[in-house]
């Protein structure tokens, strides 16, 4: 069985620029030439990583699902 399948977005409406994502998730977040974090790829396994990054940011301005169903798995409160 294969590594399940996420997908993350970023509301850059909410995105404050702080970096903190994409240094949590170098492989699928980074800052863009707007100062707002973007994906990197359309769809990732580091589950992880993305789920680190969306719960550690301040402005909740992440969301990570699952690419096969659309759940949302972060972040979950
Ligand atoms: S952690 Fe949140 S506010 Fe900071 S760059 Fe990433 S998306 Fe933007």
């Amino acid at each position: 069985m294969s590594a399940e399948e996420v997908v993350v977005s970023v509301d850059t409406a909410r995105c404050v620029g702080t970096g903190l994502c994409a240094a949590t998730a170098p492989a699928d977040l980074e800052l863009g030439p707007d100062g707002r974090a973007r994906p990197r790829r359309a769809r990732s396994t580091e589950v992880g990583e993305l789920t680190e990054a969306a719960e550690l940011c301040p402005m909740e301005a992440i969301a990570v699902h699952r690419a096969a169903t659309g759940e949302q798995i972060a972040p979950l409160w």
